[in-house]
């Protein structure tokens, strides 16, 4: 499953930055381009997670909007399916703005050991 393997890669991105603390939170923004459900993402994290030191952390996720700027009008479409034309004058000579994120934004570690 494809959430699986991004909450992998959250793990491992996770991991290093909490450089062997408890974390208790792990916030992630994942852009719309993935096509990841949050809630799918939370549900995978609890499986990826179980059984590792980050068992018991939360994952907390903002999605990102797909965003693709026009090479030929300079025209901002916001994408719903990965459709890269844009919707002004429909153009495929565009420049993704945003929506492929991947980024551990913050962790928060347990304060008592
Ligand atoms: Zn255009």
């Amino acid at each position: 499953m494809h959430e699986v393997s991004l909450c992998s890669a959250i793990a491992k991105i996770a991991q290093q930055a909490a450089a062997g603390r408890t974390v208790e939170l792990v916030r992630v923004d994942i852009g719309h381009l993935r096509q990841a459900v949050p809630d799918t993402l939370v549900h995978c994290w609890e499986m990826v997670v179980f059984g590792t030191p980050f068992e018991g952390a939360r994952l907390e996720v903002r999605e990102v909007a797909g965003v693709i700027e026009c090479r030929n009008c300079q025209g901002r479409t916001e994408l719903d399916e990965p459709i890269f034309r844009c919707g002004s004058c429909g153009s495929t000579a565009i420049d993704v703005v945003s929506g492929n994120e991947l980024l551990v934004t913050s962790l928060e570690v347990s304060t008592d050991g």
